[in-house]
């Protein structure tokens, strides 16, 4: 690291994932020695790639997209220009095999149990550093995830699936899903784009208002059906291949690209379908269900996204409170920035380790494991909703850490606090993920599972009963709060939801650090997180917290006070 005269350090990391080591100590721990050494080469590259995107990330979101609706001749041609660094970018990700490898033979077949593991792992690396790419590259993973579960035996979706997972750029087919429609987001059952069959060919029509990576090559979309119901229910699945018949990319006109805050580097288009052809993947009370499973993807992508600037935001703290000095001594030297400091970084720990336990839950689940189905069902939107939270949180802290040389944009922190922002809105708003949360508790009873998988790492940590007993009392506590929760009302139910999520995801982190502890070279920093965590009422969400029904009467006078006049 450079120090000057000046007193103002310069930040700068040669590989992300070498300059982790309790991290690669967690992998190697979940992954096994032998499997981890044939996978670290990957890792290595990831974490190569996410150091030398820092100078082009910085340039790429500076230089957001452009929308080149005409050439030199009038034609129409809706066609995106990127900055090159976002296509070197691209090279640095896809190019080594950032989702290519999870499409390797090996992870189709034994290694499939560590399948998401290691691909959202080395990517974790790549995420630290580049946020924008990184939705394109969820969405290109997550695609190939649909058509994997749902259409394998189709041709074309056979061809699909080999773009996807191409490391050749000339090759490369990037994924997109358009689900939002301009009456809303959430609510995709108020979807109206229309599906409709022509001489055996399914034509789409209408406007979607959000369209990341808005010239994908295959995209998935969510249309009417012909005489399906209202609702989700009357929703098919297709998928849309820009050169699929040839030619077909000219039926996607898009408007404009979105003036985004953050994640600049991408673009986000509003498009509209002029009888645009598509595949139909699932049909009538089918297309919905599916596109859970490319949700359930994204969502777990975004949480590690979260974790990701979390721990680059640290990471650049810890490295300038290094050098940096006030009042005589290094910033890291003085007590308070240090407690400080160490509140940060436990809790980004903690939320790794949640973000990590739903893609391991994943993994087993792909291989057919009922339980673990079941703790992901609920450990999915827990691990969404609170890392998107969190991760805002630490990344402004630690801006604030270093000070006003992380206020400019010579530093990195301001592009990840922009980026930061849309985490807890898109692939599922807060809300949304709590209500998804609940329905898991409802119908699925997966607070149960998730009770199991704390009371078998607790197991694990016999050693430590003090600690084991905290972490215990904790879990008993959220779960007290959700079965006193489950005996509300609906409403009052939702009015809680949030406060559960939060005691819910905590208990299940204070576990899973000390099972992690087991793990010697774990031990001292996943017990020193433990007790900086079991001591610190969690605060990400101070929405939603208190007696829902004493308080429900507060609320008409508190928003009546901000109605318009
Ligand atoms: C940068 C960016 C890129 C995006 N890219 C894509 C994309 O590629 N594809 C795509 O399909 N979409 C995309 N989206 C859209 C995104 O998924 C939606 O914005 C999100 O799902 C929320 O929908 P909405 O904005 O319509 O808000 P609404 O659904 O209108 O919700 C507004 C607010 O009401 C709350 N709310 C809604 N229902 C409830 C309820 N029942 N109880 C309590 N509160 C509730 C929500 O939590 C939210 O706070 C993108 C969005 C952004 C910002």
């Amino acid at each position: 690291m450079a120090t000057n005269s000046a007193n103002i350090p310069s930040t700068a990391f040669d590989n992300l994932f070498a300059a982790d080591p309790t991290g690669a100590a967690l992998f190697e721990s979940w992954i096994g020695p032998a499997r981890f050494a044939a996978v670290r080469g990957h890792f290595v590259a990831m974490g190569q790639a996410g150091a030398l995107a820092t100078p082009l990330s910085a340039r790429a979101d500076r230089q957001a997209p452009v929308l080149l609706t005409h050439d030199a001749t009038g034609e129409r041609v809706d066609r995106v220009v990127q900055h090159p660094d976002y296509h070197e970018l691209e090279r640095l990700s896809y190019g080594r095999g950032i989702v290519g490898v999870k499409y390797r033979p090996g992870f189709l077949g034994a290694d499939r149990d560590i399948r998401h593991l290691v691909g959202f792992g080395a990517g974790y690396y790549f995420a630290q550093t580049e946020m924008g790419l990184y939705c394109p590259i969820c969405m290109t993973d997550g695609v190939g995830r649909v058509l994997e579960r749902f259409a394998p035996g189709d041709p074309l979706v056979r061809e699909t699936l080999a773009h996807l997972a191409a490391t050749d750029m000339a090759e490369l087919w990037q994924g997109a899903m358009f689900l939002t429609e301009r009456q809303g987001g959430s609510d995709v059952g108020a979807n109206t784009v229309t599906a409709r069959q022509e001489g055996g060919r399914w034509l789409l029509e209408g406007d979607k208002w959000f369209c990341s990576n808005v010239a994908a090559d295959a995209i998935l979309a969510l249309a009417r059906m012909p005489g399906g119901p209202e609702g989700t229910k009357g929703l098919g699945m297709f998928l849309v291949l820009r050169q699929r018949p040839p030619g077909n990319g000219a039926t996607i006109r898009i408007h404009r690209l979105k003036d985004k805050l953050g994640v600049r580097s991408m673009p986000t288009g509003e498009v509209t379908f002029e009888r645009t052809e598509a595949h139909l993947i699932g049909g009538i009370g089918q297309g919905f269900k599916q596109m859970t499973e490319m949700l359930n993807l994204s969502r777990l992508y975004n949480a590690v996204a979260s974790v990701a600037a979390a721990r680059r935001a640290v990471l650049e703290a810890r490295a300038y409170g290094s050098e940096r000095r006030a009042f005589g001594s290094r910033l890291v030297e003085l007590p308070l920035w240090r407690a400080a400091m160490a509140d940060l970084v436990a809790e980004q720990l903690g939320a790794f380790l949640l973000a990590f336990e739903a893609v391991r839950a994943l993994d087993r689940a792909d291989c057919g494991d009922e339980a673990s189905r079941r703790l992901a069902r609920l450990a999915v939107p827990v691990a969404k909703a609170l890392t998107g939270k969190l991760a805002i949180f630490i990344v402004s802290e630690a801006m604030e850490a270093i000070g006003g040389n992380a206020y400019v944009e010579e530093s990195i922190l301001p592009r990840l606090l922009r980026d930061c922002q849309v985490l807890p809105i898109w692939e599922g708003t807060t809300h949304i993920l709590t209500l998804d949360a609940m329905r898991a508790v409802r119908k699925e009873a997966a607070h149960e599972a998730l009770a199991a998988r704390i009371g078998a790492a607790l197991a694990g940590a016999a050693g430590d009963s003090g600690r084991a007993d905290l972490a215990a009392a904790q879990a008993k506590a959220a779960s007290d709060l959700l079965v006193a929760a489950s005996r509300l009302e609906p409403e009052l139910q939702a009015r809680t939801a949030r406060g559960w999520l939060e005691r819910a995801g905590r208990a299940l982190e204070l576990a899973l650090l000390l099972e992690n502890a087991c793990h010697e070279p774990l031990r001292e920093v996943c017990l020193a997180a433990f007790d900086r965590l079991a001591a610190r009422a969690f605060g990400v969400m101070p929405v939603g917290a208190g007696d829902p029904a004493r308080l429900r009467p507060s609320e008409a006078p508190l928003l009546n006070s901000v109605r318009p006049a």
